[in-house]
């Protein structure tokens, strides 16, 4: 039977579940023949349920893309779903099992199988659920058309709102009117920058658009755990500069990082990882797009809850270039490799490019990709061996004269430094 389901009037679909008659071809997707996989959907269906895959996987496989990881759904509720395949012999971390969730591990990887659901009350930020056996309500409470497809164990495609149509011609568009959906859950706004980023062609949908920027007010709702995890998702795609103007055009950036405007500056970025066969990692990326100074990095950082290995990365890429000094000198740069690391000097020289476009630092990569760390010739003990007695003044004259040897461009070898150590000390 089919149900009539509110798709917000858009034209060209039918408002109903669109059973297509579609199947993936088994040869061309090898991943559905996936060993893991298919012990998994078999022990269900013996029980006599049904596990489709849903989701990421689905939008991946369609695109040509390499699927990585798989998500299920499932008709039949969480614990059944548990004690089915502990029976068949098959590992169940019950991940999230209230809203649902389980993940069952086979041959060391994780498939998370997720009950079929409908929301029953939706706050912005959260959602109370029920189950249900409804794969067409669960397809409807998913975000986007191209979110919402499922392939089941024969390859069957299931595509109740016209997703494969909108994932070839990269139209990202909400299931329902996006004004509703966004107000259930207001991170839709920055998951409709972040799929647009990786999957969007040509114009933005317009109703989607008009419907983030109205509602981007409600932006500062969300935690920034969950806002953190988008933008870094976002910023991963291919291509993030348009995605990440329009969403400065339509005033939700300025809802969480207002800072992060230069998208001139990321758009080069973006030209020195083609030029230079260098793909930046997401926070690089993001720190082009911030102004280089290292306490905007510092407080961007604290606001958004970063890890301390990544706000320490963000502070010490926007101090790169000005410690770089716009140039290549081969001094400065060995002692950011030092300092820095080899991957924050490398980023550090993308950016610098970035801004400094003529600059050919193909060498300077070439070089951090070889460089062997040297090591400072002193320790504590060859102080005390001069006469210094231990204590916290040892820790900084140990430091002054590595910052000597640093500025000496590591050249000073141990008998060198022992005797600045000792006109030091004297
Ligand atoms: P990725 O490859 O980046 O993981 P994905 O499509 O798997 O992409 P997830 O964030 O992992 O994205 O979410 C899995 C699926 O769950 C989505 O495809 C979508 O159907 C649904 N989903 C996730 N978050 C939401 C949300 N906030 N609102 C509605 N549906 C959502
Ligand atoms: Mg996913």
């Amino acid at each position: 039977m089919t149900k009539p389901i509110d798709t917000g009037g858009n034209p060209g679909h039918l408002g109903f579940m669109v059973d297509t008659p579609q199947k993936l071809d088994a040869a061309s997707h090898a991943w559905l023949r996936d060993d893991s996989l298919r012990r998994i959907l078999l022990a269900i269906k013996q029980a006599g349920g049904e596990a489709r895959i849903v989701g990421g996987a689905v939008r991946d496989a369609l695109l040509g893309r390499e699927v990585k990881e798989i998500d299920l759904a499932v008709n039949l509720p969480p614990h059944d779903v548990s004690t089915i395949l502990k029976a068949a012999g098959i590992k169940v971390v019950p991940t999230g099992i209230d809203h649902g969730t389980i993940t069952a591990v086979v041959d060391h990887r994780g498939f998370e199988i997720t009950t079929l659901r409908r929301d029953v009350e939706t706050d912005g930020r959260h959602a109370k659920v029920t189950f249900t056996d409804d794969w067409q309500a669960d397809a409807a409470r998913r975000d986007f058309t191209i979110n919402a497809l499922y392939v089941d164990a024969g390859g069957n495609l299931y595509d109740y709102f016209c997703g494969r149509a909108d994932l070839t011609i990269g139209h990202v568009r909400f299931i329902g009117d996006a004004e509703t959906r966004i107000r259930e859950d207001v991170l839709r706004i920055l998951r409709f920058f972040r799929f647009s980023a990786w999957f969007g062609r040509g114009e933005a949908d317009a109703e989607g658009l008009d419907a983030c920027s109205k509602l981007a007010e409600l932006i500062p709702q969300l935690s920034v755990e969950r806002i953190w995890h988008e933008i870094v998702k976002l910023l991963a795609a291919d291509d993030p500069a348009l995605s990440w103007q329009r969403m400065s055009d339509c005033g939700v950036l300025i809802q969480f990082l207002q800072e992060g405007e230069n998208v001139p500056r990321l758009r080069s970025l973006l030209a020195v990882e083609k030029k230079y066969a260098a793909r930046a990692h997401p926070l690089v990326r993001l720190t082009a797009l911030l102004p280089q100074d290292e306490t905007v990095a510092a407080t961007v950082a604290q606001r958004l809850k970063v890890s301390k290995r990544e706000a320490a990365r963000m502070i010490a890429l926007a101090s790169m270039p000005r410690r770089l000094n716009g140039k290549l000198d081969p001094v400065p740069f060995r002692r950011a490799l030092y300092e820095y690391g080899i991957d924050n000097a490398r980023d550090g020289l993308l950016l610098l490019a970035a801004e400094h476009p003529a600059l050919d630092i193909e060498s300077a990569l070439a070089s951090a990709a070889t460089w062997d760390k040297p090591v400072f010739p002193l320790q504590g003990a060859d102080l005390l061996k001069l006469g210094m007695p231990s204590g916290p003044e040892m820790g900084t004259t140990l430091r002054a004269l590595e910052d000597w040897w640093i500025a000496e461009d590591f050249r000073p070898d141990r008998a060198e430094c022992l005797a600045k150590a000792q006109k030091k000390l004297l």
